[in-house]
Order: structure tokens, then sequence, then C-alpha cells
């Protein structure tokens, strides 16, 4: 299915390049993420001709492997580049491929592009994800459906949205597939982060450890992990950064039956709930039914999250959720991110990862213990250390996350069984969220930023659409 196996990473069906070549392209892309792989798309199919180049820090698709087997590696080992997070595909390439199809969350991309652009777009998305192997798959959705009534009344908000369910397995498929569409029509250089971009002769010049590349238009998209990379960036082009929101919480997980009812007509529901103690929101997040809690590795802290496969043979007993209370920082406190990075590293401290605790025991003021995990009915489908989240989450943080769960208990009884299992913590960083017009370009003309790198997407549909957009607005010029 691959042939990009050279040292480099070059394609080198198309054109035969050396270390240290000087190359010149019409567009180079930053980032080799669903934003990234979508600018790229719809430019080769808009502009055929243009010289478009993708430079990506990890690996191309085939060759990215987390070494955590479970038996001789249980934890994250910091690799110099996380598979799980870069390469083709970015963070979502081993993710449930949940493609929610909304304005109401997952990005403010609408803001920029309009409401009805951005679902345009993401619909367009969702046709090419289909026709390169995610056909077949299942487009769920809330319109109509009886659990609004059902929430309403337990003062619990289900919000609007399509979401097309491709699976861990499909999703791979699919990016395989669009990676053999590209590949003879972009040079893609893997392993090769980009260090510096500069504004040089209407253009823009590009580093990377083995060379310097110039083009006339270059698309930003590094995802989370380029976080810090892309504020050192907008620090030195004079780029505006505003201060964004952070995400924390645990990830739940409970017998796939609790939630089935919900699960097997909405497949993923995000309901939003306010707490009666402090009037903060909580709300669900991620929601993979039968499926498998993971380690999440972000700029080395190790945070949890979750997805679950198509194919019914790699089903679980269990499905898993976030739980999530966002917080917003205002002066003179701007590190929301260092804010959530330091109860993070709290739990690598106490926990060496991820912690996990049961619901009883937590009510019950007590730390799980192996033995309490072991006599539990439900069996973790991650190898977490079992810990006391109460020494880690903020308390107004866990109250939230404690009520949410009573109220959920009323629409799907049993969510606050003592088995039921919290992982920690969960984290959702978020970009600084970069100044750019309704282009989503920045001051600096045919620079553009996008997908989660620009803090205004958070996921994978808005990012891919984000890519869309941009690159049409590219072909147009060029
Ligand atoms: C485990 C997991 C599960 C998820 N599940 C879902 C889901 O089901 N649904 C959903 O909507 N979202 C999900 N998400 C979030 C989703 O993956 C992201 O929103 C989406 O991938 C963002 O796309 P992006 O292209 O903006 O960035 P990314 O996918 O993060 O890609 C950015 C790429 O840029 C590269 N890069 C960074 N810096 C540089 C540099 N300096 N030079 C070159 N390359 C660089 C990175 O290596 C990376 O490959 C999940 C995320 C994770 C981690």
């Amino acid at each position: 299915m691959f042939d990009n196996n050279s040292d480099y990473g070059y394609n080198s069906t198309v054109k035969n390049y050396t270390r240290g070549d000087f190359v010149n392209y019409d567009v180079v892309i930053i980032g080799a993420g669903p934003g990234g792989i979508f600018s790229a798309y719809e430019l080769t199919k808009l502009a055929p001709s243009l010289r478009i180049a993708v430079f990506e820090t990890g690996n191309p698709l085939e060759k990215r492997r987390c070494p955590i087997d479970g038996e001789k590696i249980k934890s994250c080992i910091h690799c110099k580049t996380c598979s799980i997070m870069s390469g083709f595909g970015g963070a979502g390439a081993f993710s449930d491929g949940k493609y929610n199809i909304t304005n109401d969350f997952g990005g403010t991309l609408h803001q920029y592009i309009g409401r009805n652009k951005a679902l345009e777009l993401m619909h367009y998305v969702d046709e090419i994800n289909l026709h390169y192997g995610g056909e077949g798959t299942k487009l769920y959705s809330t319109s109509g459906s009886k659990f609004k009534k059902l929430c309403i009344q337990n003062d619990l908000h289900l919000l609007d949205a399509s979401v097309r369910h491709l699976g861990t397995d499909i999703n791979y498929k699919v990016l395989g597939n669009l990676y053999d569409h590209l590949k003879d029509k972009v040079e893609f250089h893997f392993n090769s982060p980009v260090e510096t971009v500069k504004s040089e002769n209407g253009g823009f010049s590009i580093e990377t450890h083995d060379g310097k590349y110039t083009c006339k238009k270059c698309i930003i998209s590094v995802g989370r992990s380029g976080s810090k990379w892309m504020e050192k960036i907008c620090r030195e082009i004079g780029i505006e950064t505003h201060s964004n929101r952070v995400d924390i919480g645990v990830r739940v997980e409970l017998p796939s039956e609790v939630f089935s009812h919900l699960t097997d007509e909405l497949y993923e529901s995000k309901i939003v709930y306010r707490t009666q103690k402090y009037g903060d929101l909580v709300r669900t997040f991620c929601m993979n039914p039968k499926g498998i809690v993971v380690n999440e590795n972000t700029n080395g802290i190790v945070t949890v999250n979750g997805h679950s496969y198509e194919d019914p043979a790699k089903h679980t007993q269990n499905t898993n959720f976030a739980l999530l209370v966002s917080k917003h920082f205002s002066e003179p406190f701007n590190d929301s991110n260092g804010y959530g990075e330091s109860i993070a590293r709290l739990s690598n401290m106490l926990g060496g990862g991820v912690m996990i605790q049961r619901f009883g025991d937590l009510i019950r003021g007590q730390r799980s213990t192996q033995k309490r995990l072991d006599k539990s009915f439900t069996i973790p489908t991650l190898n977490a250390t079992p810990g006391d989240l109460s020494l880690v989450l903020p308390k107004r943080i866990l109250d939230g996350i404690i009520e949410m769960i009573h109220a959920l208990d009323k629409i799907a009884p049993g969510t606050a069984n003592d088995d039921t299992l919290l992982y920690g913590v969960e984290v959702k960083f978020y970009n600084m969220e970069t100044d750019v017009d309704e282009h989503l370009e920045t001051h600096c003309k045919g620079l553009y930023i996008i997908g989660d790198g620009s803090g205004i997407t958070h996921s994978l549909s808005h990012a891919s659409a984000s890519g869309v957009f941009v690159a049409r607005e590219i072909a147009n010029q060029m």
C-alpha cells in the first residue's frame, strides 16, 4: 500500500532530491495531520500544476508505532517523536475517527468562514472519507432523538450533531488510501520538523535540519503537538495570540450496557451539565462505545484518551468517555495550558503515568488499590496505577465531575456505581488562538494558519474543513 520508505521520507517516485537541496515550492504545508492532508488534497485537485511539499515531524503512516505493548513496555517511554501524536494522519491517525458535523462544538471555524460554509466543508470532507474507504460506515444524528427530552428533564443538555464514526480501523484505512492518492502529487518530507519560517522576498523560507526551502504560500497546520513551536513562530513573525482555555477532567469507563440505549442510537452524545455548587459547565466528550482507554503523550506529559474500533471483533465490554470542566483564565494569568500541564504532571508524579480510581473509592475518600481493583466487576482496558484522584484534581473540578456523574446516573442508571472507573487526568489542551482573518490568513500575506494549531479548531472535521477552505483560497489566487 505504501512505498515511501526512503530514509528521508521523500517521494522518490516524483523527484529525486538529495539531502541539502535548495528547492522552491509554490506551496509548503507544515504538518501532515487532517488539516495538512485536506489542504494537500484540495490543492492537488484544483491546481494540479502547483509544486507542493508537506513537511512532517513524524513518520509515514505505516512506520508509526507506539512501543507500549502492555507486556515488555507498559507505560510511556517518551520517544523523541510520539507516534500517537505525530506522523501522516497527525493526532487523528489512531483516533476513533469520529467526524462530528456540527458548529456546536469541535471549534469555532464558523466564526471565521460562516456557519453554512463550515457545515458545507465538513460534509465535503465526509464525502471524501467515504470515497477513500469509509463507505458503509454509519452516520448517527441527534436530530429528532427522544434523548433530548430525557436529558432536559434531568437538567442535562444534549448538543446537536451528526457524527460519522469511521472507527480506528477504517480511519487508518482511509488515511492509507489518501496517502496513496497524494504520494505522486505532493512531495512528502517525513521526520522533518520545520524549525523556522521567515517572510522573505514576497514569499517564505522554511528551514529544517537538512536544509532551507522557499515557497510562495505557506500553510501551517501543526496541531496540538506543535503548540509550543507555533507560539515561538508567532512571537518571531509578530502574529498576535490570544489566551485560550484548558479542559480538565477524567475518563470514565463502565460496562457498555449502562450507556447502550444512548450509544446504539447516537453513538456519541455530547451532554452538558451546569453544576449546582459552582455553576461550572461539565460536559461529556469523546464517547467510545465498546472501546478502549489509551495513554496520550503531549509534550512529554502522559494523559488519558480513548477510542474504539468499527470491527465488532475488536469490541470490548466497556464504554468510555471523558468528563471535562472548562477553565478560562483572566488577567493577569494567561498560561492556561501550563495550568493543565501542572495538574497532569502531578498525576504523572503520583501514578508514574495515568492514575485509576473506582468511583466508590473516590466517594468514600479512599485510594483505589490493586486489591480493590481486582474485586471490581468492571475490568479496566488500560493498565494504569491505582490511586486517589482527589490528591490530583482541584476540589472545584472534582466536585463538578462527581455532580455530573450523579446527574448522568439519572439518564443512564449505573453510571454512579461503585465499580465505575475513573482515569486521570484527561486534559484537553487548546492552542493559543492565532490572529488570522476571515481567509485564515495572517497579517503576512500568503501565510495561513489552520487546524488545531490555530486554536480555532479542536476536531477532525473542523481541522479538515479548514484545510479545504484555505486550499480553495490559494487555488483561486494561483
Ligand atoms: C487519541 C486521540 C483521539 C482523538 N479522537 C478524535 C475523534 O474521534 N474525533 C475528533 O474530532 N477528534 C479527535 N481527536 C482530536 C483530533 O485528532 C485533532 O483535532 C485533529 O487531529 C487536528 O488535526 P490537525 O491537522 O489540526 O493537527 P494534528 O492532527 O495534530 O496534526 C499536526 C501534525 O503536525 C506535525 N507537526 C507539529 N509541529 C511540526 C513542525 N514544526 N514541523 C513539521 N510538522 C509538525 C505533527 O507531527 C502532526 O503530525 C483525537 C485526538 C487524539 C490524540
